[in-house]
């Protein structure tokens, strides 16, 4: 049983890295030598992080991302206050997936922050050409008023940084902390009482 704080989704075509960058963050490693293995439906982690001398407790949905699971992705992505859209540094057509995600969050999750992802940066350290250019992804990136965390599982890049800056613009509201507050008073409540469901997803 896990108690969630916050929920984060994982959202991008299939293959730019969801399930790499949910395994360095939460595990802190990556392992190239697996053979590619597309995630079926979506994938669940949690990971506690101390930001500000508060505990939040991260549930992180990786989903897969291939149109066949679109009509699904909606119910892993339902309720997350987070979501980072991914696409691959130097692949036009994953970015064009991305701003799919974009527009759908926007139209049906109003609480949820949106946090566009560039994967694979060791790649272009290798000599790959970014698509589109940082700087018109930078553009698209602040006519959303999103950021745009450039990042590499492979290397570590920017990962935890990223977890860290979503967690903290959540605690940065402060209804998101009251919020928290009550949920923890309500918890030692039931503790004391007869036993509950103790998953909790925040909305
Ligand atoms: P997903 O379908 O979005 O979950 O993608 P995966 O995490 O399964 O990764 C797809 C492929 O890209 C795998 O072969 C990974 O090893 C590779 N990959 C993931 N992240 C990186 C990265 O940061 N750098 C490089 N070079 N390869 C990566
Ligand atoms: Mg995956």
């Amino acid at each position: 049983m896990h108690r969630v704080d916050m929920k984060i989704v994982l959202l991008g075509h299939g293959a730019v890295g969801k399930t790499s960058l949910m395994e360095r963050f939460v595990n802190e490693r990556f392992n190239e030598s697996l053979s590619y293995q597309n995630t079926i439906g979506a994938a669940f982690a949690s990971k506690q992080i101390e930001v500000d001398d508060q505990k939040l407790i991260l549930g992180i949905w990786d989903t897969a991302g291939s149109e066949r699971y679109d009509s699904m992705t909606k119910i892993y992505y339902r309720g997350a206050r987070a979501a980072i859209v991914c696409y691959e540094i130097s692949n036009q057509n994953t970015f064009n997936r991305a701003k799919h995600w974009v527009r759908e969050l926007r139209s049906v999750e109003e609480k949820c922050k949106i946090y566009l992802c560039a994967t694979k940066n060791d790649l272009v350290e290798m000599g790959h050409e970014p698509a589109p250019s940082l700087d018109t992804v930078e553009i698209y990136a602040s006519g959303i008023q999103s950021k745009l965390y450039i990042t590499s599982s492979k290397t570590g890049e920017n990962i935890a940084e990223m977890f860290r800056e979503i967690a903290q613009d959540f605690l940065s509201d402060p209804s998101n902390r009251e919020e928290l507050k009550q949920e923890l008073i309500s918890l030692s409540v039931n503790d004391k009482g007869s036993s509950c469901c103790a998953f909790l997803h925040r909305r």
